[in-house]
Formats: C-alpha cells, sequence, structure tokens
C-alpha cells in the first residue's frame, strides 16, 4: 500500500507534534524549517500546561484596565505606535468577542481542547522519553490583597463551571506551600491540574531528534508559497526546490498569517512578543508555577533555572525585541520573592502567535483539503500542541473527530479573499 506523504511547515512544538502524529499513523513525513534546531516561540516559554486557562483574553471590562497598562512602557502590555495601524482589523475583532456570549463560546471551545490535553500529552512524552520531564504539581496564584479572589471572580466562576478545580488559599497556606513568597503576597488560588515541564527547549529538542531517528525527514529551508493543484498540494521554497505532498501542514506559529492568505484565506494573526529571564542560581526555590495576578507575570522553576517572564508586546514580526521588559520583570519578581538572587540570568524573548479570540486556527484551509492549518495558540502552544497534534493527525487519515472544530476554523475571520 503506498503511504500518505505529509509535509509540516514548522519545527515548533505544534509542526513536531504534528509530525509525530503523522510518523505514528504510517505516513512518510517531511518537516520544513527555516532553522529546525533555532530559536522559536517553543523553545523559551514559561513551560507551563496550563489546562485551566480556558477563559480568553478578551473580556467584559477588560477596557477599563488598558489605558493604564499602555501607559506604563514597561506595564504588561504594549502596543508599538508604527504597528497599530495595521492591527485595527484584529483589534476590533479582540473588542468584538469581549462580550460575555462569545466569552461563554469560546470558552466552552477552549475546554474542549484543554480537559484532553493530558490524554493526547502523556503518550507523547512517554513515547520519545520525556515521562520524566512533567511536573503534576499544579500551580498557584497569587494576589496582593486578601480577596484579590474576589475581583476576578467571575473568571474563576467560568473556569470551576468548565471543570477546573481551585482552591481558595489565605496568605498563610499560599506561604506553606511556597515559603519563598514574601509578605506582599495577602491570598492565593491553588489549581491542581495546571502543571509544568523541566525544559520547553529541551521537549522541541528531544521531539524532534526522535523524529528524525524514526523516519521523519527534517529539511532546513525558508518555505514561500503552499498551494494546491489537481495532482495534490506543493510547496514552494526557496532557492527553487518544490515538494510535493498528500497533505501539507501549515504550523509556522506567528508567521503562519502569510502563508495562508496566499491561499485566500485571510486570517488574523498577530505576533504577541513575549519576555523572559532564566536565573539558574537564583537563591529561591519554587515548587511549581506560580503566576502574579496583579502584575500579570508568572514564574516557574524548570530545570535550567527560574523562569520569570509575561507580557504582551504588539509590534509585529520585524520589531526588535526591547529586553528592558525582561528586566522590569525581574525587579518585579524580587518584590515577591525577596531572596531572589537576579545576577546573571540569560534573556529571552519571542513571537507568542495570536489570535483575537485566544483560540487556535486548526483545521482544512478553504481551497483545498489537503492543506491544514495548525497555527494560532497565543499563550497556549506548549499546552495545547501534542493535542492539536492529534486533532490534525486525524484529519489527516479521515478519521472521525471527537470535537467540533467549528470555533477553530479558519473561515470564522470570515475574510475570504474575493468573498
Ligand atoms: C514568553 C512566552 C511564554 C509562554 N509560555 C507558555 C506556557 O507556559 N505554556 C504554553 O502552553 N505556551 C506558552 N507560550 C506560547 C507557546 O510558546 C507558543 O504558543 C508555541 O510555542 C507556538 O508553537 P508553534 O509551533 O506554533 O510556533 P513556533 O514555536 O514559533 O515555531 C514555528 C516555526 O515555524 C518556522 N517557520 C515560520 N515560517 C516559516 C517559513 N515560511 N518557512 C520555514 N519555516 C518557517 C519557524 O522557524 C519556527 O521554527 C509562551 C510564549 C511566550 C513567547
Amino acid at each position: 500500500m503506498t503511504k500518505t506523504t505529509v509535509v509540516v511547515i514548522g519545527a515548533g512544538i505544534v509542526g513536531l507534534s504534528v509530525a509525530f502524529e503523522a510518523l505514528q499513523g504510517g505516513a512518510t513525513v517531511t518537516i520544513v524549517d527555516r532553522d529546525p534546531a533555532g530559536d522559536k516561540a517553543s523553545f523559551g516559554n514559561a513551560g507551563g500546561i496550563a489546562v485551566t486557562e480556558v477563559v480568553p483574553a478578551s473580556v467584559p471590562g477588560l477596557w477599563k484596565k488598558v489605558p493604564l497598562w499602555l501607559l506604563d512602557p514597561l506595564g504588561p502590555l504594549t502596543l508599538r505606535i508604527g504597528h497599530a495601524p495595521r492591527m485595527v482589523p484584529w483589534l476590533w475583532n479582540f473588542a468584538r468577542v469581549g462580550s460575555p456570549s462569545e466569552v461563554a463560546r469560546i470558552s466552552k471551545a477552549l475546554a474542549s481542547i484543554n480537559s484532553r490535553v493530558y490524554d493526547d500529552l502523556m503518550p507523547l512524552f512517554n513515547t520519545v522519553g520525556l515521562g520524566g520531564d512533567l511536573f503534576r504539581k499544579g500551580a498557584l496564584t497569587v494576589y496582593e490583597t486578601a480577596n484579590g479572589f474576589l475581583r476576578d471572580k467571575h473568571e474563576w466562576e467560568a473556569k470551576r463551571a468548565l471543570g477546573v478545580e481551585m482552591k481558595e488559599l489565605s496568605a498563610r497556606e499560599v506561604r506553606d506551600m511556597e515559603p519563598a513568597l514574601g509578605a506582599i503576597v495577602q491570598s492565593g488560588v491553588f489549581t491542581p491540574q495546571w502543571s509544568h515541564i523541566a525544559d520547553p527547549k529541551k521537549v522541541v529538542d528531544v521531539l524532534r531528534l526522535w523524529l528524525a531517528a524514526n523516519g521523519a525527514e527534517i529539511l532546513h529551508g525558508q518555505v514561500d508559497r503552499v498551494y494546491s493543484t489537481s495532482e495534490g498540494a506543493k510547496v514552494a521554497m526557496s532557492g527553487g526546490t518544490t515538494l510535493s505532498a498528500a497533505k501539507v501542514v501549515i504550523a509556522a506559529g506567528a508567521w503562519s498569517a502569510q502563508l495562508a492568505q496566499q491561499l485566500g484565506d485571510r486570517v488574523l494573526l498577530e505576533s504577541e512578543r513575549g519576555y523572559n529571564t532564566t536565573i539558574a542560581a537564583p537563591g529561591v526555590m519554587l515548587e511549581r508555577e506560580v503566576i502574579f495576578a496583579d502584575r500579570k507575570f508568572v514564574a516557574t522553576p524548570l530545570s535550567v533555572g527560574l523562569r520569570i517572564g509575561g507580557a504582551a508586546e504588539f509590534g509585529g514580526l520585524q520589531s526588535p525585541p526591547n529586553f528592558k521588559r525582561s528586566k522590569a520583570l525581574v525587579k518585579l519578581a524580587k518584590l515577591y520573592l525577596p531572596g531572589l538572587r537576579a545576577d546573571g540570568g540569560s534573556e529571552w524573548s519571542g513571537h507568542r502567535p495570536a489570535t483575537p479570540d485566544s483560540l487556535p486556527v486548526i483545521g482544512r484551509s478553504s481551497v483545498s483539503m489537503d492543506i491544514i492549518y495548525a497555527f494560532g495558540h497565543g499563550h497556549l502552544g506548549l499546552t495545547q500542541g501534542p493535542t492539536t497534534g492529534k486533532i490534525v493527525g486525524d484529519l489527516i487519515f479521515g478519521r472521525a473527530q471527537s470535537l467540533d472544530l467549528s470555533p477553530f476554523s479558519a473561515a470564522r475571520f470570515s475574510f475570504r479573499k474575493g468573498k
């Protein structure tokens, strides 16, 4: 029997997870990336398996907080002014999906993916030898006020209604769990379903090497265009090479919109740049990931050190990073972790592929059943990568889907050229 040929564009966590499923299903797999082993969002993220994050970024009332955030040049949200005009459709859509009914619809869709994350992630991790790299220790969200939980009450209630387990904690209970946290912390919420991994870079490296060792071809190269002909899907690479395949999967992270647009699917995708600093010898110990709700950043105890990160900077794919943000986050962390030794940290920044509704784009392109999208995972690409791989595997091999894919369709942006 002839094997299905699959080309996956992108060697980030999403593309590699798709390649894993395609290979497991018996396909001949080629992964194309301009820098397969190089830096990407999947490389330096916070390492959280954030299954409890089922509420989108755009929620009712958010707009009251945005002006304050924007006034602080190193605050949690930045919109680079030169890029703002290009973002109008994205921002308009972001505002539109912030209504209570849209938030309820989107949260349900996010929960439909997140509720099966471990079922898809564990077999992949165990198969490639990463089983010991997942720490199921939950996460702690901390507040600077005794009733911080009440401020975010609607969000927590929405999460609880979608199956998220949580326990409210007093300041003392928080410090019993994480003694490194200082007096600034007045309350917290423990979410046991969250987990974290040892090192995101190790995950993509181990997975890529496992795929290569098990028959996937990994090609270095820039993909210029994906198109469909009567003989199947084609991938045109810089330098003149054209690849043919029964199925092509676009999993190029924040760069995917350009390839989809050439196919006529104008999706709304922006780079949401995030920053962090990893401190190998931080002088403090955390048992689990801590989310600092008032200042919008996180700290994760990775095998490579304590990673302190966050920030959402919208400036397009070409703007240079501003590492003052990494430094500002470390300064904030010192408020919460009085014993933190911040010297010698390594700074990093990466492009989250962000859609306005916080939902990824997963599904067939509108021009061809053979060209499949898998991108736009925003803050949750590591969490949702293996599940996306499974869903795309089902599309590749024509298997029944256990999930309603309509919320994830590229068509939701209704921007198909010529319509
Ligand atoms: C600071 C920060 C913290 C984060 N923390 C978390 C977290 O705790 N948990 C979580 O779940 N998620 C987290 N995320 C989000 C997560 O990292 C991303 O959603 C995820 O890595 C996206 O993976 P990807 O495979 O889609 O894209 P990427 O990892 O960006 O990979 C895309 C690949 O496509 C290649 N490519 C692009 N265009 C082309 C082309 N034309 N030709 C050839 N190759 C191409 C690139 O070279 C790249 O290797 C975080 C992100 C950031 C920035």
